[in-house]
C-alpha cells in the first residue's frame, strides 16, 4: 500500500499531459513536496488517445510563442529523461481551396515569422512535392512549416513525468480527489480516495489538471471552470505500401488532419456540427475508454478525403477511433489563478490541442505560480474571462456543437459564435433590433456592432477584405466625427468600492491620483509590480466615500480579482453593479446640442467641463452624465438606471431626429477610437506592457506618494524606454489590418500590430503596435521608415507617436 502524505505545497489534480507538464516545469523551478494525483493512470483521460499534432502556429503571437516552446521542448525531453517521446519535426502542411483560406494561412504566417517561426509560402506544384499523393488541382496556396512535428501523447506524458520525479515530485496513481477544502478564500486541502482509504491531505496550492473532469473539479471549490466534452473521430488505415514518410497535412477547407505513422495515415476530423458527449456525466469506471463509432457522422469527412488522397480509396480501414475531448466556449484553453479562490489554479481545456500546448501552458503556469503574476500576457487564455454564467451545463452543450468544428473553420475578423447567444441582453436590445441592429458577442452580452439599412441583410458576411457592413460603419462613423450618434455600451463592467477606506485603496492601487473631489472623473491603469498594466478604467467620485469604476465588459471578473486581492484590512466594499445601470454614449460635434433638448442642465464647457460627471434630469427620468470620451470627440455617457433606458433612448431618439442622430454600433466605436489611438486593453495594453513604454505616462502621478508599480515607473524613467507603442497609417487606403500583421521598420520585422481597423475620416488602415527604441529620442523612431506585412505583402505606412485624429484634443473639449 502505497502512503499519502498529510501535506503537499502543491497538489496537481489530473496526470495527463497538461498535470505532468505542470508537475515537471514546477519541479524544473525548485519547488518541492509536489504532489500529482491520477484517479485511475497517467494518460488514461484523453491523452492517451491524441493524434500527436504538434503546431506552432496559433491564432495569436504569444500563443504561437507558447506552441514553439512546446514543440522545442519535445524535442529535448528524450535526451533529458531517456523516454522516447516520438517526436518527430516532419513539418506540416496547410492548403488553402479558397483565396480566403489563403490569406489566413499567409497572414499567419507573417505573424509567425514575427514570432520566430520558420514558416514558408509554397505554391501547390510545391506542396505536391512534398506531399505526392495529394490531390492539389484545386489547391490555391500552400504553407509549409518545417519544424512542425508529430509526437506520442503517451510517452510524452510519461517523459515529462519522469522529468518531474527525477526533480523530486511525486505521482500518485489510482488516486482520485474527492473534495477540495478552503478556508478564508483559500485552498486548504483535498480529500483523496486512494486504495479503498480517505486521506485529508494539507496543501497550499492546488492545480486543476482535469481535463474533460475540470468543470466538476472546478465546482468541488466553488470556481467556474466552462467546458464541455464532445466526440472526435479519426481512422487509421491499414499500412500502405510505398507510402514513404511524411509531414503532417491539414485541409482545413475539408474539416481534415492527416498524419503519417507507420507506413499509416492517420485521418482525423474537426467536422462543422460536433456530438457533444457525458451530458450526464463521465461514467466512474471511464479509463483508456473509448466511444461508439459513428461511421454517418464521419462519412462526410472520409468522401472529401478519397478525393483528396485517392490511395485511401483502396487502404483498408484498421481503426475506427471516436475519444472525448473538452471543449472551451471560445475555443481557448484555460490558465491562471481562479479569480474567487486563492492559490486555485487551472491548466485544462484544451481543445484538441493538449498536446501540443501542454509543454507552454505547463511552463507559464509554474512561472504563474512561482512568481504570483503571469510572465507575460496570457489574457486569451486566463481564467479570469469566464462569465460566473459560462457555468451553466445547458449553454456548455449548446456551444460545444459548434467550437469543435470552428477550429479549422475560417477564422475571418469579426467572427462571431453562431450558438448559445442571447444570454446578456441590454434593456434596450429589442429597441435596437427594431432598427437593423446586427448583434455580436462579448462575454455573453448581445452587442449592437452594426446597424443595417432597411432594405438590408441583417447578417455579416465575413471575409479578408471589406465585409458587408462596411459603409454601414463609415456612415456611422462619420456622423460621429461631424453629426451626433448614440452607442449601446451597456456591456460595460460597472463596479462600487465604497467606505471609509475607499479612497486609500485605490491610491493604493491606481496610477493616477484618486485624490479629487467629488463628481471628477479620473482616467488611470491598475499596474502590477513591474509597471506592466492589469487594468485599464475610468474612475468615477461619487462622493467622500465611494467611487465608480467603469471597465470593459470583458475584463470585469479580471478587474474585481485585481481588486478583491489586493484588498487588505481596509474597511471598503467592493460591489459589482454592472446589472444596475446601462450606458448610453451621445457623441459627437452635436452632442451638446442634444443634450440640451432632452435636459434643463447647462452643458457648457464652464457648467459642466470634461472629466466631471453630474446627475441629471432627462425626459421624465434621470441618469448620471459623464463627460468623457472614447471617440475623440464632444460627448457625454449617460448612466441610466435600468428599469428607466428605454424611456431615456426614446427621449433621445426623438429629440435626436432634427440633428441627424445616429445609431452607432461597436465597430465604429473601435474605428474611431483608433483614429485618436486611444489603446484598447488586452491588445494594445496587457500585464507585460509597461504603462509608460504604452504611451500613457500622462496617467501616472508618481508624486502622489507610493502605489502598486511605482517603483517601476521610476525605474522605466531613469532607465529609459525600450520600446514605444506607435500608432501606424497604411499610405495605400486599400488594404485593411486586423490584429498581429508583422511591423516593419527599414525593412526588417520588429514586432506585430496590436490591433488594427479602418480609419474611416483619415481615410486608411489604422494600426497600433510597439517598436523597439532603446536609447532613441523621438525624432529618431519617426525617422525610419515603416511598413506593415498583410498575407506576405508589405505596405508603406506613416508613423506617429500623436494620435493622428485630433492630436491636440481640442474636439474632446469644444
Ligand atoms: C481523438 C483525439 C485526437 C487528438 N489529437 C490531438 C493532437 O493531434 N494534438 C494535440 O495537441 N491534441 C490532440 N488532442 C487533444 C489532447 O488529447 C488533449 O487536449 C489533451 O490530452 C488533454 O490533456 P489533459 O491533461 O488536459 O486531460 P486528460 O488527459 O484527460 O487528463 C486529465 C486527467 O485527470 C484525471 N482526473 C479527473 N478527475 C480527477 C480527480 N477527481 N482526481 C484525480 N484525477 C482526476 C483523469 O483521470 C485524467 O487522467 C486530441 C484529442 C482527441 C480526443
Amino acid at each position: 500500500m502505497t502512503s499519502l502524505p498529510s501535506k503537499a505545497r502543491v497538489v496537481i489534480i489530473g496526470g495527463g499531459v497538461a498535470g505532468c507538464s505542470v508537475a515537471y516545469h514546477l519541479a524544473k523551478l525548485g519547488w518541492t513536496d509536489i504532489l500529482l494525483l491520477e484517479r485511475k493512470q497517467l494518460t488514461s483521460g484523453t491523452t492517451w488517445h491524441a493524434a500527436g499534432l504538434i503546431g506552432q502556429l496559433r491564432a495569436s503571437s504569444n500563443m504561437t510563442r507558447l506552441a514553439k516552446y512546446t514543440a522545442d521542448l519535445y524535442v529535448r525531453l528524450e535526451e533529458e529523461t531517456g523516454v522516447a517521446t516520438g517526436m518527430r519535426q516532419c513539418g506540416s502542411i496547410s492548403v488553402a481551396l479558397t483565396e480566403a483560406r489563403k490569406e489566413e494561412l499567409y497572414r499567419g504566417a507573417s505573424m509567425a515569422r514575427a514570432r520566430g517561426v520558420e514558416v514558408e509560402e509554397i505554391s501547390p506544384a510545391e506542396a505536391k512535392e512534398k506531399y505526392p499523393h495529394l490531390e492539389v488541382s484545386d489547391v490555391v496556396g500552400a504553407v509549409f512549416i518545417p519544424k512542425d512535428g508529430q509526437g506520442d501523447p503517451a510517452n510524452i506524458t510519461q517523459a515529462l513525468a519522469k522529468g518531474a520525479r527525477m526533480n523530486g515530485a511525486r505521482i500518485v496513481e489510482q488516486a482520485k480527489v474527492l473534495e477540495i477544502h478552503k478556508d478564508k478564500g483559500r485552498v486548504t486541502g483535498v480529500t483523496v480516495e486512494h486504495e479503498g482509504e480517505t486521506t485529508r491531505i494539507a496543501c497550499d496550492h492546488i492545480v486543476n489538471c482535469a481535463g474533460m473532469w475540470a468543470h466538476g473539479v472546478g465546482r468541488m471549490a466553488g470556481v467556474t471552470v466552462p467546458l464541455h466534452a464532445c466526440e472526435h473521430f479519426y481512422i487509421v488505415t491499414e499500412a500502405i505500401p510505398s507510402l514513404g514518410r511524411l509531414p503532417v497535412l491539414r485541409v482545413q477547407d475539408e474539416c481534415a488532419y492527416y498524419k503519417e505513422d507507420a507506413g499509416k495515415i492517420l485521418l482525423g476530423a474537426f467536422e462543422p456540427v460536433a456530438k457533444p458527449w457525458g451530458m450526464q456525466g463521465i461514467p466512474e469506471d471511464f479509463c483508456f475508454d473509448q466511444l461508439p463509432e459513428d461511421f454517418d457522422h464521419f462519412e462526410p469527412i472520409l468522401e472529401k478525403a478519397v478525393k483528396r488522397m485517392p490511395l485511401l480509396a483502396t487502404a483498408g480501414i484498421h481503426t475506427f477511433f471516436n475519444g472525448p475531448e473538452s471543449f472551451t466556449p471560445d475555443d481557448r484553453y484555460y490558465l491562471g489563478e481562479a479569480p474567487n479562490l486563492k492559490n486555485f489554479w487551472v491548466c485544462c481545456g484544451f481543445n484538441s490541442i493538449g498536446i501540443q500546448s501542454s509543454g507552454g501552458a505547463g511552463m507559464a503556469l509554474a512561472e504563474w505560480m512561482q512568481d504570483g503574476e503571469a510572465p507575460f500576457d496570457l489574457w486569451d487564455v486566463d481564467i479570469r474571462r469566464v462569465q460566473p454564467f459560462q457555468g451553466n451545463k445547458t449553454y456548455l452543450y449548446n456551444r460545444s456543437v459548434e467550437t469543435l468544428g470552428l477550429l479549422y473553420a475560417d477564422h475571418f475578423p469579426y467572427r462571431q459564435p453562431a450558438t448559445a447567444r442571447g444570454v446578456r441582453r441590454s434593456p434596450l436590445h429589442e429597441h435596437l433590433k427594431a432598427r437593423g441592429a446586427v448583434f455580436g458577442e462579448t462575454a455573453g452580452w448581445e452587442r449592437a456592432n452594426w446597424f443595417a439599412r432597411p432594405s438590408q441583410e441583417r447578417e455579416y458576411r465575413y471575409s479578408w477584405k471589406r465585409q458587408n457592413w462596411f459603409d454601414n460603419a463609415r456612415d456611422e462613423h462619420m456622423a460621429v466625427r461631424t453629426g451626433v450618434g448614440v452607442f449601446d455600451m451597456t456591456s460595460f463592467g460597472k463596479i462600487r468600492v465604497e467606505g471609509r477606506d475607499a479612497l486609500s485603496f485605490l491610491q493604493k492601487l491606481c496610477a493616477n491620483d484618486m485624490d479629487v473631489a467629488p463628481g471628477k472623473i479620473v482616467y488611470t491603469q491598475m499596474l502590477n509590480a513591474r509597471g506592466g498594466i492589469e487594468s485599464d478604467l475610468t474612475v468615477t467620485r461619487l462622493s467622500d466615500t465611494a467611487f465608480f469604476l467603469v471597465v470593459p465588459g470583458a475584463t470585469l471578473q479580471r478587474d474585481l480579482a485585481w481588486l478583491r486581492r489586493h484588498l487588505g484590512d481596509e474597511f471598503v466594499v467592493i460591489t459589482d453593479v454592472t446589472a444596475s445601470e446601462s450606458v448610453l454614449p451621445v457623441m459627437g460635434p452635436r452632442a451638446r446640442d442634444l443634450m440640451k433638448k432632452i435636459s434643463p442642465t447647462d452643458f457648457s464647457n464652464e457648467a459642466f467641463p470634461f472629466g466631471t460627471a453630474q446627475e441629471i434630469e432627462v425626459g421624465m427620468g434621470l441618469a448620471r452624465a459623464h463627460r468623457v470620451t472614447y471617440v475623440g470627440e464632444l460627448g457625454w455617457e449617460l448612466y441610466v438606471p435600468t428599469d428607466q433606458t428605454a424611456h431615456v433612448f426614446e427621449t433621445l431618439e426623438q429629440a435626436g431626429t432634427d440633428l441627424g442622430l445616429k445609431l452607432c454600433g461597436l465597430h465604429t466605436l473601435d474605428s474611431c477610437r483608433i483614429e485618436k489611438a486611444f489603446r484598447h486593453f488586452g491588445h494594445d495594453i496587457t500585464d507585460e506592457d509597461h504603462v509608460l513604454e504604452a504611451g500613457l505616462g500622462f496617467a501616472v502621478k508618481t508624486a502622489k506618494g507610493d502605489f502598486l508599480g511605482r517603483d517601476a515607473v521610476l525605474k522605466k524613467k531613469e532607465g529609459g524606454l525600450e520600446r514605444r507603442m506607435v500608432q501606424f497609417q497604411l499610405k495605400d487606403p486599400e488594404p485593411l489590418v486586423f490584429h498581429n500583421e508583422a511591423i516593419l521598420r527599414d525593412g526588417e520585422i520588429v514586432g506585430t500590430v496590436t490591433s488594427g481597423n479602418y480609419g474611416h475620416f483619415l481615410g486608411g488602415a489604422i494600426a497600433m503596435g510597439y517598436v523597439p527604441c532603446a536609447g532613441e529620442s523621438e525624432a529618431e523612431v519617426l525617422g525610419s521608415t515603416y511598413e506593415i506585412e498583410i498575407a506576405g505583402e508589405r505596405f508603406a505606412a506613416e508613423a506617429s507617436l500623436k494620435p493622428l485624429y485630433d492630436p491636440k484634443s481640442e474636439r474632446v473639449r469644444m
